[in-house]
């Protein structure tokens, strides 16, 4: 299997055959770091878990009925207890959809669509790139991306 490092912006990484293992530098940011792994990669579709703690989240909640977000921004120290996502493309840019499980000092959950996180600690994510690219146009009638399959 070949092994090889690569470093970014706020980012360093071993990919073994096709996966990647990838760490964050603490005090930046998930998404932000994430998507320049992305693009630096070239990784056009794929699944992504990860693990680590913030001080800070914004989560996005979706309203179907008035098809409006709602975010709300938990300033506190938090484990990732879990993210899971994927990467798809949108207008021709590569698109990090996250979701995370964060848990409190109290030992409760907060959970939600990631919208921006901060890392107070660490985080650590493995990354299974598709070699394939998948496309998402936003639905107005649902209010959200899909995915179509015929692009
Ligand atoms: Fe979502």
């Amino acid at each position: 299997m070949e092994i090889q490092n690569y470093k970014g912006k706020n980012w360093s990484a071993r990919k073994a055959g096709s996966i990647y293992i990838v760490s964050l530098s603490n005090h930046c940011n998930i998404v932000e770091g994430l998507t320049d792994f992305v693009q630096d990669q070239n990784i056009q579709a794929g699944e992504v878990t990860g693990i680590g703690a913030v001080s800070e989240a914004t989560l996005r909640f979706f309203n179907p009925s008035t098809k409006k977000y709602v975010d709300k921004t938990f300033k506190e120290q938090m484990e990732v207890t879990n993210i899971s996502g994927n990467v798809s493309e949108i207008e021709g840019k590569a698109l990090l959809h996250l979701h995370i499980t964060l848990g409190r000092e109290d030992y409760t959950a907060l959970a939600g669509h990631l919208l921006e996180a901060r890392i107070q600690g660490a985080a650590e994510f493995v990354f299974y790139p598709l070699s394939t690219r998948v496309v998402k146009i936003k639905n107005n009638e649902i209010g959200i991306n899909l995915y179509d399959f015929e692009q």
